[in-house]
């Protein structure tokens, strides 16, 4: 489902092979990224029988990915985490 990006990501080095066991491979990518207000039960749910749910997470919180279910985690959920990692990195820099 993601396909555009991992050839773009490819070409910049990162490795994306754990993409090549993602669960949602062949399931409606309009689960993943559903309309506004929509239900994300389904795609959450699949991701969290995914075998790389940890790699897929983290692969969309360090690049920043503004839409979509990522690690059975929607965008306000990936931004909580990065809000949380930044404050975190400013303490351990100022102690
Ligand atoms: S965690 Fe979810 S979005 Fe990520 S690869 Fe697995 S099924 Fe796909």
């Amino acid at each position: 489902m993601f396909a555009d990006l991992i050839e773009a990501l490819k070409t910049e080095g990162l490795d994306m092979s754990w993409q090549d066991f993602a669960n949602c491979r062949g399931a409606d990518p309009d689960l993943f990224f559903p309309e506004r207000g929509a239900s994300t039960r389904t795609a959450k749910g699949i991701c969290r029988e995914c075998s790389v749910q940890a790699e897929c997470l983290e692969f969309a919180i360090v690049s920043s990915e503004k839409f979509g279910i990522w690690g059975a985690m929607s965008e306000r959920e990936r931004r909580k985490i990065r809000r949380e990692r930044q404050i975190a990195v400013r303490r351990r820099q100022a102690g």
